[in-house]
């Protein structure tokens, strides 16, 4: 019997239609990726390809990739990868997918990082897969970066996503609960702590969309009762291992800027608090230098 044999032309035509049906913002894109990775070609060689038929075993691997997708499981988790910057991350579903406002985050730090000089020592607590601190690993040669996770497979994750950049070398892996692992006497004089930490309040976790409250891990989102514990305790311990003259760097959450900024000012060691929006025009990174009063 005779089927027709679609293209990748067509097939990318009606999956971006079908995705946008079913909600999905980005379908065009998303029909790309996943064709893409079923067929192993680059998003390029899809439009270079267009009119090449799509082999039956792809068609049947792209499908099942669209049925999860429309499950709304992230499109990161199906082809395992997010690019972050100028590193391609290995991303599972136990471990929180970078964020592109996170990738502002590094930015904010490589500003900094001009105002230092020296080996630069960095701490990025919680690092998840690793997009901060092998970033800055990446980014900033002259630099050593300690990468603490409470969880395992986290660090694992981005133990083996730092062996595939070749970053090894320069980033220290911790298990730790924030700083309760980090032994003070190895790890001292920091030049910058920065910190995406958990920071949605608990009762708000299930308004969330689909993709983020059932596919990625509570741990990595839930900030507390008010969403707020975890600046509490970073901006608490991070006076014993920052210098003076360090600084603290965080992204935090839609409408926390003002409790944030008013947690480091009660602490009395922090200066020079600044604020940065995101791309969609949100106050999404606070810094601010550390001041040790007994200097
Ligand atoms: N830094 C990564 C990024 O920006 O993509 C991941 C950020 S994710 C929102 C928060 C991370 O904090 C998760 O990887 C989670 O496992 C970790 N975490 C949660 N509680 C922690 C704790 N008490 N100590 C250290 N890390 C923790
Ligand atoms: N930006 C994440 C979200 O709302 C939350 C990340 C976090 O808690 N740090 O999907």
């Amino acid at each position: 019997m005779e089927t027709r044999s679609f293209c990748i032309k067509d097939i990318l035509k009606m999956t971006d239609e079908y995705l946008n049906k079913k909600g999905i913002s980005n379908s065009r894109l998303e029909a790309e990726v996943l064709l893409g990775n079923v067929t192993g070609m680059s998003r390029v060689e899809l439009y270079v390809n267009f009119d090449r038929p799509v082999a039956d075993e792809e068609k049947s691997a792209y499908r099942k990739a669209i049925s999860k997708r429309v499950n709304g499981e992230p499109l990161q988790h199906i082809v395992g990868l997010q690019p972050f910057r100028h590193i391609n991350l290995k991303v599972k579903p136990e471990v929180f997918i970078p964020r592109p406002e996170t990738e502002l985050v590094v930015e904010r730090i490589l500003e900094i990082s001009r105002q230092l000089s020296g080996r630069l020592k960095i701490i990025d607590i919680g690092t998840g897969s690793g997009a901060i601190a092998l970033s800055l690993a990446y980014e900033i040669l002259d630099s050593y970066i300690y990468a603490v996770d409470i969880s395992e497979t986290a660090l694992d994750l981005a133990r083996e996503n730092a062996l595939n950049l070749g970053l090894l070398g320069k980033v220290f892996f911790i298990k730790s609960d924030l700083f309760e692992n980090i032994d003070k006497e190895v790890v001292s004089q920091v030049d910058i702590i920065v910190a995406n930490p958990p920071y949605i309040p608990t009762n708000l976790i299930e308004n969330l969309q689909i993709e983020v409250k059932d596919f990625e891990p509570k741990e990595a989102l839930d900030g507390g009762k008010d969403g707020l514990g975890f600046y509490r305790r970073i901006i608490r311990d991070s006076s014993e291992y920052l210098k003076s003259g360090g600084f603290l760097v965080f992204e935090i959450g839609d409408g926390q800027s003002e409790r944030i900024i008013k947690l480091l000012k009660d602490n009395n060691c922090f200066e020079k608090i600044q604020l940065s929006k995101d791309y969609a025009g949100k106050e999404r990174i606070i810094s601010a230098v550390y001041r040790n009063q007994q200097l």
